[in-house]
C-alpha cells in the first residue's frame, strides 16, 4: 500500500501536535492582522496573537460558520491581497449567497498535494485513466481532483458531469480505470450501463472515488453491484479548500484527515463540548495552512466520529467515520428527529427496492404529512397487485420500526424518480415555513 507523503502521513502524534501548534499560532497572527472579521471575533473573547500556548486553548476561540462566509461575501475573509490570488472557487449558493474561497500559488500547490495523497491512498497510479464526472467550474470537486490525480501520475479525462451516454462511450473507448463522481451520479451511471446491457468485460474500470455528498455503506454496495469498481469515499468542503481534507485508504475503515493542514474537533452540536473518540458529534475543522482562505474552527454541520487508533495501512493520522447526517438536514415529524440517511439505510437493505427514493414533506389541516417515494424492481412492479400492496406494507413497517414514525410509502415504477448528475435532492419540504 503506497503512501505519497510518508513524512506527514505517518508522523508521530507528539511531533504532529508541535507542528499543528506552530502552524495554528502562525495562522492566528495572520488573520488577526489581515482579516477584520477575525480580529473582531478574537478581540471579543479577549484573545491576542501569541495567547495560544497549547492546542487545548483552541477550545476558547470562536467558531466560524456558513453565515460568516455569506456576511463577508465575496472577499471579506481573504487574508492576502488580490494580487496574490490565482484561483477562486465558490459553492453553488442555492440558498443565499455563495461561499467563496481563494487560492494563492502556494494554496494550489498544497491542494494538489492533498488530493494526490487521497488518490495514492486508494491505489491510483501512473497508467490509470481517470474520468472526472464531477462538475468543473466554480465547484471545487472537478479542479481539485484534476490537479491531484495528475500529480499521482494519472491521465485525466476532464469530461465533467452530465451526458451519461457520452460518459459510457468514453469509459469504453478511452479505457477509463477510475471514475470520479458523486455517489448519486455513479449509481445512475451504473443503472444506465445495466439498462443498455453494456457487457462489463468491455470496461477497464476498477476504482471509484466518490465525494461531495455522503456515501453510506449501503449506497456503496449498491454502486458496486452495478459497476465493476471498488468504491472509496473522501471528504472536503469549499469552505475548507474542497476535496483533500480527508479520504479513505485501501482498508476503507474511515477517512484519514491530513492533520498537518487541518485540525479536526468532534463536538456535541448543542453544547460545543468535545465528544469522546468513537462517539458521533459535529465535525469542526480549522484550516490553518491556507494563505488566502484560512478558517478558524469551521462548523461543518456534518455528523461523524473520530478515531486516533493506528490504521493497518501504516498512516498515523486521525480518521473520521462516514458522515451519518447533517445537523441541518434533519427534519422533525410529530416531534421526532429524522435524518434522511436513516431512511436510506433501511430502504437499501430491503430486497426489491431500487436505490432511488425521495422524501416528501407537506402539511394538511395543520398536520405534517410524511411520504417516502420508493422505486421497486421491474419484476415486483409488473407482478401481482396484492404482492405490491403487501410489499408496501412491509416497507412501511420497516421504516416505522426504525424511525418510530409511520411514513406513507408510495411505490413507484423503476426509472420514475428524478436522477442526479451531481448532489441528489432527497428531501422535498413543501411545508410553509
Ligand atoms: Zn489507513
Amino acid at each position: 500500500m503506497a503512501i505519497w507523503d510518508e513524512q506527514h502521513e505517518t508522523i508521530d502524534r507528539e511531533r504532529l501536535q508541535e507542528l499543528q501548534l506552530r502552524r495554528v499560532r502562525d495562522m492566528l497572527a495572520r488573520v488577526y492582522e489581515r482579516v477584520p472579521f477575525y480580529r473582531e471575533q478574537l478581540s471579543a473573547v479577549g484573545f491576542e496573537p501569541g495567547d495560544l500556548t497549547s492546542l487545548d486553548d483552541l477550545a476558547g476561540l470562536p467558531f466560524t460558520d456558513k453565515t460568516d462566509f455569506r456576511d463577508n461575501y465575496p472577499y471579506g475573509l481573504f487574508a492576502v491581497p488580490m494580487s496574490e490570488v490565482v484561483e477562486i472557487h465558490s459553492s453553488s449558493g442555492t440558498t443565499g449567497k455563495a461561499v467563496v474561497g481563494g487560492y494563492t500559488r502556494a494554496d494550489l500547490e498544497s491542494w494538489t498535494e492533498l488530493v494526490c495523497r487521497l488518490a495514492v491512498a486508494v491505489g491510483a497510479h501512473d497508467g490509470d485513466i481517470a474520468q472526472i464526472a464531477f462538475g468543473y467550474g466554480m465547484f471545487t470537486g472537478g479542479f481539485g481532483l484534476h490537479y491531484g490525480l495528475q500529480r499521482a501520475g494519472v491521465a485525466v479525462l476532464p469530461i465533467s458531469a452530465g451526458n451519461t451516454a457520452r460518459q459510457l462511450q468514453y469509459m469504453k473507448d478511452f479505457g477509463t480505470t477510475i471514475l470520479i463522481a458523486t455517489p448519486s451520479y455513479a449509481l445512475y451511471i451504473g443503472e444506465v450501463l445495466q439498462r443498455r446491457e453494456v457487457p462489463v468485460e468491455q470496461l477497464r474500470l476498477r476504482l471509484g472515488m466518490f465525494g461531495a455528498e455522503h456515501c453510506s455503506e449501503e449506497m456503496r454496495a449498491q454502486i458496486e453491484s452495478r459497476l465493476p469498481i471498488r468504491g472509496t469515499d473522501n471528504y472536503g468542503l469549499t469552505e475548507l479548500t474542497g476535496p483533500g481534507v480527508a479520504g479513505e485508504c485501501e482498508c476503507r475503515t474511515g477517512m484519514h484527515i491530513s492533520e498537518d493542514h487541518f485540525l479536526a474537533e468532534c463536538l456535541d452540536p448543542a453544547t460545543g463540548k468535545p465528544v469522546a473518540d468513537g462517539e458521533v458529534g459535529e465535525l469542526v475543522v480549522t484550516a490553518f495552512t491556507r494563505e488566502c482562505s484560512p478558517v478558524l474552527r469551521y462548523r461543518t454541520r456534518d455528523l461523524t466520529s473520530l478515531t486516533r487508533e493506528r490504521c493497518a495501512c501504516g498512516r498515523t493520522t486521525a480518521r473520521m467515520g462516514k458522515v451519518v447526517g447533517r445537523t441541518d438536514d434533519m427534519f422533525i415529524i410529530s416531534g421526532v428527529n429524522i435524518f434522511p440517511s436513516a431512511i436510506e439505510s433501511v430502504l437499501f437493505q430491503i430486497e426489491g427496492v431500487e436505490p432511488f427514493y425521495q422524501i416528501v414533506l407537506g402539511r394538511t389541516n395543520g398536520l405534517d404529512t410524511f411520504e417516502v417515494h420508493v422505486e421497486v424492481t421491474d419484476t415486483l412492479f409488473d407482478g401481482w397487485m396484492d404482492d405490491l400492496r403487501a410489499f408496501e406494507r412491509r416497507v412501511t413497517e420497516e421504516l416505522r420500526s426504525a424511525l418510530l414514525v409511520r411514513p406513507k410509502v408510495k411505490l413507484v415504477e423503476p426509472g420514475k424518480l428524478e436522477r442526479s448528475e451531481g448532489k441528489a435532492r432527497r428531501v422535498i419540504d413543501n411545508r410553509p415555513s
